[in-house]
């Protein structure tokens, strides 16, 4: 530990999640004095990247722009596979499509452009993907084909991810220390020299050239979000890790950093009402999603009312699903139940069928409904008859398209899936809102450098990651986090390495 103490690094990257990692892995190409620290322990490492699946949203042609980038090339399916295309311009709409009318910004651009680089970058470093055939593929004349552009994840998921590129940050000489929590940015004559940290407990400096933010957004900070997202969200649950409390922007604010990006808005999806305030890392990775509730396009959504409040059928679920934890916060008392009959039990999500789901069941939806407490039970019966009786009856249910199986003459009519509860048993799942990310985040440029309050550069300072604010606004397409953190962790790692060679 003195030598770490002692020495004065050329880089200090903060976090040991995905962007603080790729930062790590990018300065060791060209730099090797450089150091990660990270509040957790060994135990809570890896940030919220470890709780993901692993799933990295990229721009590509076609199968062969895959190819280098899979563990197992040869695995039987590949070859009877189609992996169709999903272009530049489809991830810019993508990306448009959650603007509310705003163009695309520089940095969304920028992400676009150097996505399928970015993972290739990330294969050259031994970081390899599987195909998401769960999730994002269907069988159609005995072939594999894929849909919504997510296609690839990586080989053990969000945790494997870490992993290999811990290994590989390591294994390329960087140091990596657990247990130290950054406080404070020092500066000397305008020019980084340090951070003061708590490490082990005890207050200290640490010696550097330049600081790399890797340290998340301010999701697990209950006070950040009431302030910048609104008072209800004091109440949400926090999906991920429980470290992210902003810290990193605090600092930077304190160097001059300006604020970008839409700080009311975030990440949130439905979740077990019962689920533990924040993640859990001590359960399998399977299972760590199992409080995520993503299922509802094959039912209904009802809350304490008994009213519907979303259009459950608007879109694949990587397009809603983000919007809906915020729909669910919105009701009285920020719950929900999600009701499901019998007919679409196989095609939930496995995070309904683990052990610990909290969910009622009954063979009569009136039986079902006395059960819950918390409901109007005359106002969710009345609510699920009507909704039965407009369900359009003429079109097929087929939940590998947008089936345009709807209801007719609802104040608010579910556009597909819509298929009738009314075979038993019934199950009702409460939800309420669990929050992934904040969007909100500090302004850096195409270099990942950080900018001040007067549209300057503050040399020696680079963020990344949920740091990085102007990239989402009012929503994201489903595995572009791991790519952006990846894409400007990156930048920020090679341009802290050389900016090091200019001192
Ligand atoms: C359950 C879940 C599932 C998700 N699934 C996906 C997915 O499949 N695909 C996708 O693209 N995105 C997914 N996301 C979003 C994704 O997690 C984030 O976009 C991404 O992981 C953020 O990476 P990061 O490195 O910026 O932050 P993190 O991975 O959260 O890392 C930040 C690190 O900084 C540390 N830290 C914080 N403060 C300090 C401090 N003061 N000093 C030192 N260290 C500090 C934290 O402990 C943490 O380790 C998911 C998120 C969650 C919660």
């Amino acid at each position: 530990m003195n030598a770490i103490l002692n020495k004065i690094y050329d880089v200090i990257i903060i976090g040991s999640g995905n962007a603080a990692l790729c930062a790590g892995i990018s300065a060791l190409e060209t730099n090797q004095n450089v150091l990660i620290i990270e509040k957790a322990d060994e135990k809570e490492w890896g940030g919220n990247s470890r709780y993901t699946a692993g799933a990295m949203r990229f721009a590509y042609d076609s199968n062969e722009d895959l190819m280098n980038l899979l563990k197992n090339p040869t695995e039987e399916r590949i070859a009877n596979t189609d992996f169709g295309s999903y272009t530049k311009e489809k991830f810019k709409a993508d990306l448009l499509h959650f603007n509310e009318g705003e163009p695309l910004a520089e940095l969304q651009e920028f992400l676009v452009e150097n996505s399928l680089d970015t993972i290739q970058w990330l294969a050259s470093h031994n970081i390899k993907f599987d195909p998401i055939y769960s999730r994002q593929s269907f069988i159609k004349d005995g072939k594999y084909i894929f849909w919504g552009g997510l296609t690839l994840e990586a080989e053990g998921e969000g945790d494997g991810l870490v992993s290999d590129e811990r290994k590989e940050f390591l294994s390329l000489g960087g140091a990596l220390i657990y247990n130290c929590e950054a406080l404070e940015i020092i500066q000397t004559n305008n020019q980084i020299s340090g951070i003061k940290c708590l490490l082990d407990g005890n207050e200290t400096v640490l010696n550097c050239k330049t600081v790399v933010l890797g340290c998340g957004g301010f999701e697990s900070n209950k006070e950040l979000r009431e302030k910048y997202l609104g008072p209800d969200w004091g109440k949400a649950k926090v999906r991920g890790t429980r470290h992210n409390m902003g810290k990193g922007i605090e600092m930077a604010q304190k160097l001059g950093a300006v604020l970008s990006g839409n700080f009311s808005g975030c990440h949130a999806v439905p979740m077990d009402r019962f689920m533990p305030d924040y993640g859990n890392l001590n359960l399998p990775h399977i299972e760590r999603k199992h409080y995520r509730k993503i299922s509802y396009l094959f039912g209904i959504m009802l809350n304490q009312e008994g009213n519907r409040f979303v259009d459950e059928g608007l879109d694949f679920r990587n397009y809603t699903y983000a919007q809906f934890g915020k729909a669910v916060l919105e009701q009285p008392n920020s719950i929900a139940w999600q009701f499901f009959d019998k007919k679409n039990f196989d095609i939930l999500y496995s995070e309904y069928k683990t052990n610990d789901a909290s969910f009622y069941e009954a063979d009569t939806i009136e039986a079902l409904l006395e059960q819950i407490e918390d409901i109007d039970q005359q106002s969710a019966l009345k609510t699920i008859k009507s909704y039965n009786a407009s369900v359009d009856k003429s079109t097929a249910f087929d939940p590998t398209i947008k089936d345009g199986k709807s209801t007719k003459g609802l104040v608010l009519n579910k556009t597909n899936w819509a298929t009738t509860i009314d075979q038993a048993p019934f199950r009702a799942y409460p939800v309420t809102a669990g929050i992934t990310f904040t969007y909100g985040g500090l302004k850096v440029n195409k270099k990942a450098e950080v900018i001040d309050t007067n549209g300057n550069v503050i040399p020696g300072l680079y963020a990344c990651g949920e740091m990085v604010g102007g990239l989402f606004f009012y929503g994201y397409p489903g595995g572009s986090g791991l790519t952006s953190g990846s894409l400007f962790g990156r930048y920020a790692g090679k341009s802290a390495a050389k900016f090091c060679t200019t001192l």
